[in-house]
């Protein structure tokens, strides 16, 4: 008997103390966020995906050789000025994101960018192109994620 108004009293007890904290959490307003519409403000030096604005890079590859991974890949054609850059790659394979390529750029064009959601099924995919076709990293994203679902 006394084992069965125990059980009864453990019953109702742990529901009103569920309850409770339901009905605590009812009074706060939401933490979910609707990502990827809604994001975080993030800090400053966060490292997000290294960006280059290709229009200011004077293909020095200073970067490229700060680089301790060995990721930045930079082709060029012609000399003197005629010197031109055909490729500026970035492998995101093996990127570190440390940020030593921003430090000896002239132009201050190779900055760390506020990008961070760029899953991808390949590998082959995380080797941004800057110069001449894609620039994956800066599309919008919405068309950048079109794109890949049709390739
Ligand atoms: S963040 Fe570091 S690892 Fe990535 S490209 Fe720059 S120097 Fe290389
Ligand atoms: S250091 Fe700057 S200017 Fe030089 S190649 Fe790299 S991104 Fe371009």
């Amino acid at each position: 008997m006394v084992k069965f108004v125990t059980d009864i009293w453990d019953t109702f007890s742990t529901v009103f103390k569920g309850m409770g904290i339901t009905a605590r959490y009812m009074r706060k307003k939401p933490v979910t966020q609707q990502f990827p519409e809604e994001r975080w403000a993030l800090p400053d030096r966060f490292r997000g995906f290294v960006h280059n604005d290709v229009p200011r890079c004077t293909s020095c590859t200073l970067c490229a050789k700060a680089c301790p991974v060995d990721c930045i890949y930079i082709e060029m054609e012609g000399k003197g000025k005629d010197r031109r850059m055909t490729r500026f790659a970035i492998d995101y394979n093996k990127c570190i994101w440390c940020s030593l390529c921003t430090e000896p750029c002239p132009t201050n064009c190779i900055t760390m960018s506020h990008d961070y959601d760029h899953s991808v099924y390949l590998r082959e995919k995380l080797v941004y192109e800057f110069v001449g076709d894609p620039v994956i990293p800066f599309k919008p994203k919405k068309a950048a994620r079109e794109e890949e679902a049709e390739a």
